[in-house]
């Protein structure tokens, strides 16, 4: 079995998956009439490379610290 591997967050070199960090949520545009959230937990990985503790993966729908996603914050 192949293990999953991920770009590492700090220098872009392929990495083993760690653990899955703590479960995320981000506001959303509305679905309708109706709040929208996504729920997540964003993958760590254990680069050999950096040597370092866990970095968690970028989520490609948020900025880093934010809690709205990319598009909710460009709507407000
Ligand atoms: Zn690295």
């Amino acid at each position: 079995m192949t293990q999953s591997k991920f770009e590492c967050p700090a220098c872009g070199h392929p990495a083993p998956v760690y653990d899955h960090g703590r479960k995320r949520i981000w506001r959303h545009l509305h679905f309708f009439q109706y709040e929208a959230y996504l729920h997540a937990r964003l993958p760590r990985t254990d680069c050999s490379k950096c040597n370092g503790p866990p970095k968690t993966k970028k989520p490609n729908w948020a900025s880093e610290r934010s809690c709205f996603s990319v598009y909710f914050e460009v709507f407000v």
